[in-house]
C-alpha cells in the first residue's frame, strides 16, 4: 500500500477513536516507524510500504486509538526546539512549560549563577535552561530513579552532560545549597480534576500531577521551603494551575517575598508565580 493512502486511513482510524490530531499523530507515527521527517513524508507519499513498517505503524495506530500518547509511543518529544527521549514514569514536556523558561531566562540574565529545577521529569526545564545559559551552573532534581535516568540520558544526547541530575524529594539532598533561581513544575491538580480522566494525562505518573489541598499542597511546600536554598535577592519561580495564581501570589507574600507577580501564558492564562527572595 502506498504511503500516502495508508496515512489517510490511519487519520480515519484515529478521528474515529476521538484523537484531537488524528492526520498529525498518524504522521509522526508513520515517521517514527520510516525513521524520516513530514517533509520526506509529502514528497515520497506515492511510495510503497514495506510489510515490516506497515505491521509496525498498524501497532502503533491500534496503541494511539486506546488513547496512549504520541510522545509515549514514539518515546520523544520537542521542548524548546530541544528533541527529548520521554518516558511513561515522567510527565511529557508540554508548550505551556515554556512560558516558564522564558520567565526564568529574563530573571537569570547574569552569566554565571546556580539553577535549580525542582521534579526534572525528563530534564526539559533545566536542559532548555542550560542550552540558553552555557556559563550557569545547572541542577535538576527528582524523586523518582527513572527520571533521573532519563534526564541524565536526555543532557548527554544533547552534549548538556554539564546539568547535574539528582534524586532528590524537593530539596533533599540539596541541603546547604543555595541558588540564584529556583523552578518547579510540581504537581498542582486536586485529585478530583475532570481533567485526569481525559487525554494523554490519563497515562501519565499521577505523582506528577497531583497534589493534596485541592492541587496547592506542593506549590505551598516549595514557596516555604524554598527560602532556606535561595542566594538573597533569588527568585522562585512556580507553574501552577490557571485558577491557582492569587492562593501562590499569597503564599508568597505571606512568607516574606518581594516582586510577587503572576506571569500568563501564550493563551492569556495565569501559569506561572513569582517572587524575588530578599532576606
Ligand atoms: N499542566 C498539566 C495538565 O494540565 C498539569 C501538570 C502538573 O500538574 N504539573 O495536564
Amino acid at each position: 500500500m502506498r504511503l500516502d493512502v495508508l496515512l489517510a486511513r490511519a487519520a480515519k482510524r484515529l478521528q474515529a477513536s476521538g484523537s484531537p490530531s488524528p492526520r498529525l499523530d498518524a504522521e509522526v507515527l508513520l515517521c517514527h516507524v520510516l525513521e524520516v521527517d513530514r517533509t520526506w513524508l509529502y514528497t515520497w507519499g506515492d511510495r510503497e510500504a514495506d510489510s515490516l513498517s506497515r505491521a509496525r505503524f498498524d501497532a502503533l495506530i491500534a496503541a494511539r486509538g486506546q488513547g496512549a500518547p504520541v510522545a509515549y509511543l514514539t518515546g520523544e518529544r520537542e521542548f524548546w526546539g530541544l528533541s527529548l527521549r520521554t518516558h511513561d514514569a515522567t510527565l511529557i514536556p508540554r508548550p505551556d512549560t515554556e512560558s516558564l523558561v522564558e520567565a526564568a531566562l529574563a530573571r537569570g540574565d547574569a552569566e554565571e549563577g546556580a539553577f535549580l529545577d525542582l521534579g526534572a521529569g525528563t530534564g526539559a526545564i533545566a536542559l532548555a535552561f542550560a542550552s540558553e545559559r552555557p556559563g550557569w551552573q545547572v541542577t535538576g532534581v527528582d524523586l523518582s530513579p527513572q527520571a533521573v535516568a532519563l534526564a541524565r540520558d536526555n543532557a548527554s544526547r544533547l552534549g548538556l552532560s554539564r546539568v547535574r541530575f539528582l534524586e532528590s524529594d524537593w530539596f533533599a539532598s540539596l541541603e546547604g545549597e543555595r541558588f540564584a533561581l529556583v523552578v518547579a513544575n510540581p504537581p498542582y491538580l486536586a485529585d478530583d480534576d475532570p481533567h485526569l480522566a481525559q487525554g494523554d494525562v490519563r497515562f501519565e505518573p499521577r505523582s506528577a500531577l497531583v497534589a493534596g489541598d485541592d492541587g496547592l499542597a506542593d506549590l505551598y511546600a516549595l514557596v516555604h521551603e524554598a527560602r532556606r536554598h535561595l542566594l538573597a535577592g533569588g527568585w522562585l519561580l512556580l507553574e501552577h494551575g490557571l485558577e491557582q495564581g492569587a492562593a501562590v501570589r499569597q503564599a508568597f507574600e505571606q512568607a516574606g517575598y518581594d516582586q510577587v507577580a503572576t506571569l500568563q501564558d501564550l493563551g492569556a492564562r495565569d501559569r506561572v508565580s513569582l517572587g524575588r527572595w530578599k532576606a
